[in-house]
C-alpha cells in the first residue's frame, strides 16, 4: 500500500502512462529518440502544460511535494520515470519507432511565473536547495568530460570496501577518508581502488559533464554593468542539449 508521503510516485506514473495525458506524450517522445535503452536520457516535462491542456490533475501532487524537497524528489522521480518508460514501452512493443529507455532523468522546465520560482536574476546562496528557474545567455562553455563520481575503495588492513566520491568543491577529486568506514574500528588508513569508473557494471559511477558560464540578461537588470555570472555544471550526457 502507498504511504501519503509517498502517493506523489503513483500519481506521477499516472500522470506519465495514462492515455490523453501530456506526460505519457513526453514519454513517447522519449521512447522514440535515437540511443541504447542504457543511454542517459532526459524526460522533460512542462510545469505548467497540464494546467494549460487540463490535465493537471495527477501532476499537482508530485509539483507540491517537488516544490518542497526538490533534490530529493528530482532522484525518486527517476525511477518513477524509468518505470513509467518500461510500461509504457511494453504497451507499444512491436512499434518499430519505440526502443526502451532505462536510464531516465527528469527534468522540469517552465515553473509556474511567479517570482519564488522564475527569477529576473541569478540565484544567490540563500536559494540554496531552492528549484528555480533562470534566464540567461550561455558566455563560456568547456569541454564536455567525463566524470567519475565515485570508486570503490578496499581498506588494505580489513578489506572492507566502500565508495570514495568526487568531491565538486574540490575539483573532483576523490574525498578519501581520513580513517577507515569499516565498522570494527580499524586503523588502517591506506585504501586501494577495487573497480574504476567506465568498467563493465560499473557505468553508474559515471557521468558525462560540461562546464557553462551563464550570464544576467540585459533586459532583466538596471544597470547592465553589474550583470552577474554564473559557474554551472552539466551533469549526464542529455543535460548537454544546450542552445
Ligand atoms: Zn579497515
Amino acid at each position: 500500500m502507498t504511504s501519503p508521503d509517498n502517493s506523489w510516485r503513483s500519481s506521477l506514473l499516472s500522470y506519465l502512462t495514462s492515455e490523453g495525458s501530456p506526460g505519457r506524450e513526453s514519454i513517447l517522445q522519449l521512447l522514440s529518440s535515437p540511443g541504447h535503452p542504457q543511454d542517459h536520457a532526459a524526460l522533460h516535462l512542462d510545469a505548467c502544460q497540464p494546467w494549460s491542456r487540463g490535465g493537471a490533475g495527477h501532476f499537482t501532487g508530485f509539483l507540491e511535494i517537488l516544490f518542497l524537497a526538490p533534490e530529493r524528489i528530482l532522484r525518486e522521480a527517476d525511477e518513477v520515470a524509468a518505470e513509467a518508460c518500461g510500461k509504457v514501452h511494453r504497451e507499444v512493443r512491436g512499434d518499430p519507432r519505440y526502443s526502451p529507455k532505462e536510464w531516465v532523468h527528469v527534468r522540469i522546465s517552465l515553473l509556474p511565473n511567479v517570482p519564488i520560482f522564475r527569477r529576473p536574476t541569478l540565484p544567490r546562496s540563500e536559494d540554496v536547495g531552492l528549484l528555480v528557474e533562470i534566464r540567461g545567455t550561455v558566455v563560456k562553455t568547456a569541454l564536455p568530460r567525463t566524470l567519475e563520481k565515485a570508486k570503490t575503495m578496499r581498506c588494505s588492513r580489513c578489506g572492507t570496501e566502500f565508495l570514495a566520491s568526487a568531491d565538486y568543491a574540490q575539483f573532483y577529486r576523490l574525498s578519501r577518508p581520513s580513517s577507515c568506514p569499516g565498522s570494527s574500528g580499524c586503523p588502517g588508513t591506506y585504501f586501494s581502488v577495487v573497480s574504476r569508473a567506465g568498467e563493465k557494471n560499473n557505468l553508474e559511477l559515471c557521468a558525462d559533464f560540461q562546464e557553462i558560464k551563464v550570464q544576467e540578461q540585459v533586459s532583466k537588470v538596471n544597470v547592465p554593468q553589474t550583470r552577474m555570472k554564473l559557474r554551472v555544471v552539466l551533469i549526464v550526457c542529455s543535460s548537454l542539449e544546450i542552445a
